[in-house]
């Protein structure tokens, strides 16, 4: 391939999804507003209009937010790639290391990370300072953002440079086949993240104490029990902190594994409710969706970083977007700046998945506890995080990875109870 047609068909791409997705987010917009006069049918009952139209609203303003942070983004990976951008920092940093040596290497990729943190940074605090404080949801004050983006940034440096170190010295040292000693390193260091999250990164952010309530945790012990899970330990952290939104998940793996709650999914739900929105969790275990998960990603990271492999030896991949240097932290770089354009139609298809794995949770919660109390409990959870009741099908078919409301209700009532 030459580089003219190389660049030629990597613009064609991220046009086409940057297009794609933002007509997908227009036609939301556009839906859901023409149907914020009304509570659709099967909610007339539990959820008023005023909790349906700040919903609507809800929607909308994050839609837009969206969107104009997808535009930001398409323009700031053509500014790195044939903006010549990656290659302007690639000289200065000449100035400091030799280019290909390591160091040159690590500074290059810490570069391009701080600069789309920084191209992120003005949504994430408009998300949170006035989307969220907006409609209620915020909890963060300014100190306390701040003093979550000093722990990540030191964690990102402590962990995240000596990795990328790793990863270029082994594509450097490893020969032909070093993206395999890539993808066998990559793979333990997530394994390893798992197990020591829970212990070690978490409480860096959050409190986590024992689950106090004695009639919910013996509820949630016969749960278990009836489903075979172990857990070591049943925890409440503190999610109010930070934002009004509630949820439960599992977290780690074997002698890690534990179950949290957020304080403010506590606060609104029964017991029976909560019972159910666990259940609906150890279902997702029992049909070991984080395994099947596992299992497709894996080979596929494998084969991106077989395909790096050979794109590292073609001069038109790094002509092709923009760079004269032929290193591999530029090869890296440009790799992973690249591909979202073109793995942009794999979105779809993970979403169905996603979306079958929610539904095989819900039959799975349905049995084990009663589908009503899991209807009741996401009912409450659309209606207190101003979740939408009328997404627009083709927008959800494209991102939404759980089911849209309507349906997910309309199966668990079909369930025999
Ligand atoms: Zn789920």
């Amino acid at each position: 391939m030459s580089a003219a047609s190389f660049s030629l068909l990597f613009v064609l791409f991220l046009v086409a999804s940057t297009a794609i997705k933002s007509g997908l987010m227009l036609r939301q917009i556009r839906h859901v507003a023409a149907r914020r006069g009304a509570v659709p049918e099967p909610f007339a009952e539990s959820i008023g209009l005023s909790a349906h139209q700040r919903a609507a609203d809800y929607t909308v303003a994050r839609m837009r937010l969206t969107g104009v942070e997808t535009l930001a983004g398409a323009v700031f990976v053509l500014a790195l790639t044939l903006g010549g951008a990656l290659q302007a920092v690639h000289g200065l940093l000449t100035q400091a290391w030799p280019a290909g040596s390591l160091l040159h290497g690590v500074a290059l990729l810490g570069c391009i990370a701080l600069a789309s943190w920084l191209i992120e940074l003005p949504f994430s605090l408009y998300r949170i300072f006035v989307v969220e404080k907006h409609f209620g949801f915020n909890r963060m004050t300014p100190a306390l953002f701040i003093s979550d983006t000093l722990k990540e940034g030191l964690l990102a440096t402590l962990v995240g440079l000596p990795l990328l170190a790793v990863v270029l010295w082994l594509m450097g040292a490893m020969g032909k086949y070093w993206w395999l000693w890539v993808w066998a390193f990559w793979l333990a260091f997530n394994l390893l993240v798992l197990l020591v999250w829970p212990s070690f990164i978490a409480p860096l952010f959050n409190t986590f104490t024992p689950l106090g309530d004695e009639a919910l945790k013996s509820r949630v012990e016969a749960l278990l029990q009836r489903c075979g899970f172990k857990s070591k330990g049943l925890y409440v952290m503190d999610g109010s902190r930070r934002s009004a939104h509630g949820n439960a998940y599992f977290t780690g793996f074997g002698a890690a594994r534990r179950i949290v709650f957020f304080d403010t999914l506590l606060d609104k739900l029964a017991p029976a409710e909560v019972e159910a929105v666990l259940a609906h969790e150890l279902g997702h275990f029992s049909h070991r969706h984080i395994v099947k998960r596992l299992a497709v990603l894996a080979p596929l990271s494998l084969a991106l970083l077989a395909l790096l492999g050979w794109l590292v030896t073609q001069p038109w991949f790094f002509a092709g977007l923009g760079a004269h240097s032929q290193d591999t932290a530029t090869a890296l770089a440009l790799f992973f700046i690249a591909l979202p354009a073109f793995t942009f139609p794999l979105g779809p298809l993970m979403s169905h998945w996603s979306r079958r794995h929610e539904f095989e949770a819900d039959a799975y919660a349905a049995a084990q506890t009663r589908a009503s109390d899991l209807v009741a409990a996401l009912t409450k959870l659309y209606r207190d995080n101003a979740s939408t009741l009328t997404p627009d099908p083709l927008y959800s078919r494209f991102f939404d990875s759980h089911p849209p409301a309507a349906i997910r209700i309309a199966r668990l009532q079909a369930l025999p109870e």
